[in-house]
């Protein structure tokens, strides 16, 4: 079997993942991973998940097999929180998954089975894992463009693109936080998305993975909302490992929205038939600690803003940093994007410049994570830019 291996190349990250912790200088900075990093540099448990916890562990009486579905409260919770408490609420059928890449997957899995012949839009550039996730189900994947060179939305590029999309293709849009840009669309914006969809018969199919960490939860979750409102028929992925720091318990959604509620049973029926047959059943722990936090929120949504506060603290203070140096105007709508992430308009070959000369990394693609960003780094990294446009 062994001589039929493909060669593969493995995931750009986590090789350059492997270089920053073998680099032996001490002003070294890591801008890789999408985690969120304290100013300390560590991706801490939250205080209000380490009381669930405690919570959790006195009150546990087995472990035996849940349901193929997963936590039913945090599947009611979770579509809550996403969706808002309104009508469309009603009209939705929520399964846990292994955080949204499960339920990236398991939707394409889905969308493989109800309409093959579906391509799956997805934005360019975009998150690293959807082609493949959407891929490895069988579908074909095209794209759509994101962001123009001055740092902002191709609105035009990106309908001139959707135009070739084709009735019953699915278009996958980033709910907030676009990664890797930063790049949001406004209301008005989703809602020509929304028209597009509409007018041409597209399934909207929306991955939340930052949901509280652009704006408030319900802000970032208002263009999500405003799609599913105007859609018969729709695909929601969300996660709980940013807004809960619960990456590695591996928790989410994968919501499938439709006004036709005779036909909920068998999506219900075909979602966890789907899961049975790949790994049988979501893990509990994270989905028991996220229903507890749901339940009753307060706590730990002040505990979520204040990541994004200082998240947010960070993009401000770089943005005015590269302002006061003259940076060019590519550079200074750092200031106006949203989330962890955003593209620094440099070259594949500046970036590896940026690793090999001052030790700082980010992805080849020119993607940084502001939240591994220290607010003492901020001049080391601005110097760094300057330094490098400037040859
Ligand atoms: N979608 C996007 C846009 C992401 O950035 C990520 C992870 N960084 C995911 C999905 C996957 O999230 P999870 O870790 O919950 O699987």
């Amino acid at each position: 079997m062994l001589n039929n291996m493909p060669v593969i190349n493995g995931d750009p990250l986590w090789a350059l993942l492997g270089r920053f912790r073998a680099d032996q200088r001490k002003h070294k900075i890591d801008l890789l991973v999408g985690v969120y990093r304290d100013e300390h540099g560590n991706t801490p448990v939250m205080k209000t998940v380490q009381d669930a916890e405690i919570h959790l562990a006195h009150e546990a009486h087995s472990k035996a097999y849940g349901m193929l579905s997963g936590n039913a409260n945090f599947n009611q919770q979770m579509a809550k929180f996403v969706l808002g408490d309104r009508p469309s609420l009603n009209n939705q059928c929520t399964i846990q998954t292994v955080g949204a890449s499960g339920a990236l997957r398991l939707i394409a899995d889905l969308i493989a089975i109800l309409s093959p012949d579906s391509t799956v839009w997805i934005s360019d550039p975009g998150y690293i894992n959807h082609r493949p996730l959407m891929e490895g189900a069988g579908l074909t994947v095209n794209t759509y463009p994101w962001q123009n060179k001055n740092g902002q939305l191709d609105i035009d590029a990106c309908f001139a693109a959707l135009e070739k999309a084709k009735a019953g293709d699915v278009l996958l849009l980033h709910a907030c936080c676009h990664n890797p840009t930063g790049i949001d669309p406004s209301l008005e914006q989703w809602q020509r998305f929304s028209d597009k969809c509409k007018q041409k018969n597209i399934v909207p199919f929306i991955d939340m993975a930052y949901q509280g960490f652009g704006d408030d939860p319900d802000t970032d979750a208002a263009g999500l909302r405003l799609i599913i409102k105007d859609s018969d028929f729709a695909f929601i992925a969300a996660s709980c490992s940013k807004n809960m720091g619960l990456y590695n318990e591996r928790t989410g959604i994968a919501t499938v929205m439709t006004t036709n509620h005779e036909r909920h049973a068998d999506i219900q029926t075909l979602l966890e038939t789907i899961t049975r047959a790949n790994y049988s059943m979501p893990p509990n722990h994270g989905a028991a600690v996220a229903s507890y936090l749901l339940d009753k929120p307060d706590a730990w949504l002040v505990e979520l803003a204040s990541y994004r506060g200082r998240v947010d603290t960070i993009r401000q203070a770089l943005g005015k940093a590269l302002k006061d140096r003259d940076a060019p105007a590519e550079f200074l709508d750092i200031s106006h994007q949203k989330g962890m992430f955003s593209l620094l308009p440099l070259t594949e070959n500046q970036m590896l410049i940026l690793q090999d000369e001052f030790a700082i990394y980010g992805m080849p693609n020119g993607r940084i994570n502001i939240a591994g960003l220290k607010m003492t780094e901020i001049p080391q990294l601005t110097d760094a830019i300057m330094s490098i446009i400037s040859r």
